[in-house]
């Protein structure tokens, strides 16, 4: 009897023992219980070059399904799940970011592009401790909506104290083509606007380098202070794998596919061989790295610290 008791007191205990964080967790009260908040980043990121600061800012993000029907469009099934998989990227959706920059040059500030609204690029600019109506010069690289698209708010301005630039050349071929996108947003700051062809320079330490293919006249800006660059690429490559690994891979928003892949090829080559950073507009947040050469293509390097030290 003795023995009986001591045996089932002891199984009781084991076990008791063994279920004890369980029975805690479903009858204690969880007062540090946290709701789900949801995936979360950072709004805004800022680094030194030399003597500028450059602050790249999240204007928006979105999940995109079948991201082969945009990149690799030329690739085979195979070939694209293959370097997919090797990247440990999905192929059945892809992130898509947009990264308008903001560069204080201790003179002016410098806005490139303005995301897809005026609330992204607003809410973006005051998370990172700017104000719209600070904004001294939109520099605009091409006329797609997710660059224009944070100009006006039905109309309505958002930078109110800004004068404008953009190129020569991608003005001239959205100016006849009749886009509602650049009607609304573009157009209406023509008289206002400073068109320049690549070579010129915004204002000292910047300047505009020629990119064509993405659009017609699509530009990237050279970033230059205290003898540091950095390239703001924009949209000449729009992933990070896809079209650095396979530059010649065709983009569905490539206007000139082959103009865009010896493009690709051209910047990615210099900034390779001259280890200069780069923004590009829609690589994962914050949108800055370098680029090695790998195979026949190239391979992205995000920015650790290099930019984060006095
Ligand atoms: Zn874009």
């Amino acid at each position: 009897m003795t023995r009986r008791t001591f045996n089932i007191t002891r199984r009781r205990a084991l076990m008791g023992a063994a279920a004890l964080p369980l029975t805690a967790a479903t009858t204690s009260p969880a007062f540090a219980a946290a709701e789900m908040m949801g995936i979360a980043t950072t709004r805004f990121n800022r680094v030194k070059l030399g003597s500028f600061e450059v602050t790249t800012l999240l204007a928006g993000t979105r999940t995109v399904p079948n991201p082969q029907s945009i990149f690799g469009m030329n690739a085979t099934p195979e070939e694209f799940a293959e370097v997919s998989a090797a990247a440990n990227l999905p192929t059945d959706k892809a992130q898509f970011f947009f990264t308008p920059t903001v560069v204080n040059t201790g003179e002016k500030l410098v806005l490139f592009d303005t995301g897809l609204n005026a609330g992204g690029i607003s809410g973006a600019l005051k998370a990172a401790g700017y104000e719209p109506e600070q904004i001294d010069t939109v520099v605009i690289t091409h006329m797609h909506g997710d660059h224009i698209g944070g100009l006006n708010d039905e109309g309505i301005p958002t930078f109110v104290n800004a004068d404008y630039v953009t190129g020569e050349t991608e003005f001239d071929a959205w100016d006849t083509a009749a886009n509602e996108g650049f009607e609304a947003k573009m157009r209406p700051l023509a008289e206002q606007t400073t068109m320049i062809k690549g070579g010129a320079s915004v204002t000292s330490g910047i300047t505009a380098v020629e990119a064509f293919g993405h659009t017609p006249g699509h530009m990237a800006y050279m970033l230059e202070s205290d003898g540091q660059q950095m390239l703001l690429a924009v949209d000449f490559a729009n992933h990070y794998v896809w079209s650095l690994a396979y530059p010649d891979w065709e983009v569905k928003f490539d206007r000139d596919k082959a103009q865009a892949a010896a493009t690709r090829r051209k910047l990615l080559s210099m900034m390779a061989a001259d280890k200069i950073p780069f923004v590009g507009y829609h690589m994962p947040f914050p949108g800055m790295g370098y680029v090695e050469t790998r195979g026949d293509g190239f391979h992205f390097v995000a920015s650790s610290y290099q930019q984060l030290m006095d």
